[in-house]
């Protein structure tokens, strides 16, 4: 005789906020595990679910409810295993998502697919130039490890062979040999039977890496990237789950794929702001890795130039271990660095400096490429002082002002404190703001008249579609079918041109006007990010960077290159402040199509947040709730968007906190005229 059994399901596809209770029907029983996708019936509907917990205890309906059996179970194995299991709770649970919505990411196959039913298909040979599968069978070279990589890899292997959570933040300059420790790591544990992930940042997947890591993994390589196409990702999971693949490369999506004996993970330019996802379940892919590696017992790797202030901080407390690659491969030099003080060439609205210019037509005299980078981040409006380059910055947070032309205001995105547009600078006196800003399209021109016979290509959102158009531009380069490279935050990092010995930044400040407290340490990070594409092959390389800021400690950090300089400032002010990683941020998001709804609704959560909150406090508790403030972007896709931010010094605190606002938030009618995105850990205050 068996004992009836019950099945705790989510449903997905469905935004609930509870799982619900099934039945076992006999014959199901043993093949059910925690992880399984079965098919339940929800309301009149059919759906698909991941069993949660299977028990015989019988639970509790509410009265007048039947409970329904399970139909059938749709895979052969449980599609999710038990550590991804785990680290869907812990997702669902800190970025306030309903479970069910978090295995429909997970999940890349529809309701009732069952997992490796996609056909197989016969390899086609690309128009991502070449397949990178062609080479599969080549002898990877073995290239002889410099000390500092040896001593990098000594230091981190003992921790592959012990099951326990070892965090490393890998500090390593430009050009110091990254990628090869991070192979030897993952060939490592591949040794020992374990799983590894490499999270790349999007953009950083260059066809050159995909064929870099084939070589090395052949068909031991899964990757994982947005640009694949819907087949391919279906089969890539179902090999990937099955274990015929056990070596990830991927975007930040890969740090969600069921790797079999997961040990080891890698994150590679781990301050990248691409590793946040901007809508649906906001994670951030590199604090995610952390949560894996918790929960496989294993090392996760952050690896950058540049690491994060976070890390850097947690790096200082012992939190993480830290191993240097001080030097570039070869002791290739680092570049020099030159300022251009624009104040001095005349006309803000030059582009090229004399000294820039020459530059440029010298480099590809001789036959060497150039990067030439415009940072249009700061691409919103902002008020420049002309006499004394002052941007006008709220009064009580260290951040720009955005102005808004509909109303004639500027405006902190973080506090919501606004002002009128001042009729002279605050600092100077001189009645010379201005708004800024030009762009990539009017450089393109610029230089096109500047050096007609210069093969250039210009690589921006706009000009890139697709992912195939930028991985063509980028090969185009790297093979030096191309003179001048123009771009934006596209060509900054990860790549590697062998001949690019020059690097000019045509205008370093536009990042500073961010509205955000990130700003300084995004811009420092991107300034030496890009001058780090200079120089990496055989000659050695320059970079030229235009300001009109040179003395501003964010724009002096970078031309030195002096990364540590910059976040031993930036951490003091950052304490000062008490903004993260002192504190701990979460944007509630009010939207709605209805503009009045929009901003009473933002009205009625900061009412609510600041009520909890006295509560809160009297019971021990430590939060501030900030704003309500329009967002940024205050009207999108038709949508009025309300923010407002909620600090905590702690974690738990957080938790608390936001759980027990979201309860009454659903408890209150008038919320159901909005919609509201909890965005943890937001990566933009604005
Ligand atoms: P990073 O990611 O640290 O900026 P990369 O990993 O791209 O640097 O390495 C820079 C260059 O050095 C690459 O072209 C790589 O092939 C080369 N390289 C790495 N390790 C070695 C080595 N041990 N000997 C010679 N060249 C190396
Ligand atoms: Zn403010």
């Amino acid at each position: 005789m068996r004992e009836d059994l019950f099945a705790e399901v989510a449903v997905m596809g469905a935004a609930l906020n509870k799982s619900l209770h099934y039945s076992v029907p006999e014959g199901l029983g043993a093949g059910l595990l925690p992880g399984s996708r079965v098919r339940v019936e929800l309301g009149k509907r059919l759906a698909a679910g991941i069993v949660l917990s299977i028990g015989s205890a019988i639970p509790e309906l509410p009265r007048g409810v039947n409970i329904r059996p399970i139909l059938d179970s749709i895979d052969k194995v449980p599609a999710i295993p038990s550590d991804l299991l785990q680290l869907c709770f812990w997702l669902s649970n800190y970025y306030f998502y309903p479970l069910g919505e978090v295995f429909d990411l997970v999940i890349p196959l529809r309701a009732s697919e069952p997992i490796g039913a996609a056909p197989k298909r016969r390899r086609a040979k690309a128009a991502v130039g070449h397949d990178p599968g062609e080479k599969e069978d080549q002898k990877p070279e073995e290239l002889e490890l410099t000390a500092d990589q040896a001593a990098a890899l000594e230091e981190i292997l003992p921790f592959t062979k012990t099951p326990a959570f070892a965090p490393f933040v890998l500090y390593g300059v430009t050009g110091s040999g990254k990628t090869e420790v991070y192979m030897r790591l993952m060939e490592k544990a591949a040794q020992s039977g374990y799983g590894s992930i490499l999270l790349v940042p999007e953009i950083g997947i260059s066809a050159q890496m995909e064929t870099i890591f084939r070589k090395r993994f052949g068909d031991r390589l899964g990757v994982w990237h947005s640009a694949i196409s819907e087949g391919e990702r279906k089969r890539s999971w179902a090999d990937i789950r099955s274990g015929a693949k056990k070596i990830v490369l991927g975007a930040r999506s890969a740090v969600l794929t069921p790797v079999q004996d997961l040990r080891l993970i890698i994150v590679d330019e781990e301050h990248d702001t691409s590793y946040k996802q901007d809508d649906h379940l906001r994670y951030n892919a590199r604090d995610v890795a952390l949560m894996r590696a918790k929960i496989v017992g294993g090392p996760v790797i952050m690896g950058s130039a540049t690491p994060s202030i976070q890390t850097v901080h947690r790096a200082a407390k012992n939190l993480y271990r830290l191993v240097s690659l001080p030097a570039r491969i070869l002791n290739r030099p680092m570049p020099s660095v030159e300022v251009v003080d624009m104040r001095r060439e005349g006309g803000r609205r030059k582009m090229f400096s004399f000294r820039l210019r020459e530059a440029i037509g010298e480099t590809i005299a001789c036959g060497q490429q150039a990067l030439l980078f415009l940072n249009r981040r700061g691409y919103s409006k902002y008020y420049l002082c002309n006499t004394c380059g002052h941007a006008l910055q709220c009064e009580s947070c260290s951040v720009t002002l955005t102005y808004h032309k509909e109303d004639d205001r500027l405006r902190c995105h973080f506090c919501g404190w606004e002002r009128q547009l001042p009729d002279r600078c605050p600092v100077c006196g001189h009645a010379a703001l201005f708004p800024r800003g030009f762009g990539t399209e009017k450089v393109e021109k610029e230089l096109r008249k500047l050096f007609p016979q210069a093969r250039l290509v210009r690589v921006d959102r706009d000009t890139m579609s697709s992912r195939r158009r930028l991985v063509n531009a980028l090969d185009e380069v790297r093979s030096g079918k191309a003179d001048i490279l123009l771009g934006t935050q596209m060509v900054s990092k990860g790549h590697d041109f062998p001949n690019m010995t020059l690097v000019g930044v045509i205008n370093a400040d536009a990042g500073l006007q961010a509205a955000d407290f990130r700003a300084g340490e995004t811009l420092v990070q991107l300034l030496i990010q890009v001058a780090g594409r200079a120089g990496r092959g055989e000659e050695p390389g320059r970079v030229i960077v235009q300001t009109f800021n040179p003395d501003h400690f964010t724009i002096e950090s970078a031309l030195r290159l002096d990364y540590d300089g910059f976040c031993q400032e930036e951490l003091k002010s950052r304490e000062g402040l008490q903004y993260p990683p002192f504190s701990r941020l979460l944007k509630l998001l009010v939207t709605s199509g209805d503009e009045g709804a929009a901003v009473s609704g933002a009205r009625l959560l900061a009412a609510l947040c600041r009520e909890r909150a006295e509560g809160f406090r009297k019971g021990g508790g430590s939060v501030a709730v900030l704003g309500p403030s329009p967002a940024s972007f205050v009207k999108l896709k038709n949508r009025f968007r309300w923010q407002l931010f909620v600090k905590t010094w702690t974690s738990p605190d957080m938790q608390d906190f936001v759980q027990a606002v979201l309860e009454d938030v659903r408890k209150e009618p008038s919320f159901r005229a909005v919609q509201i995105t909890v965005d943890r850990d937001p990566s933009s205050e604005a």
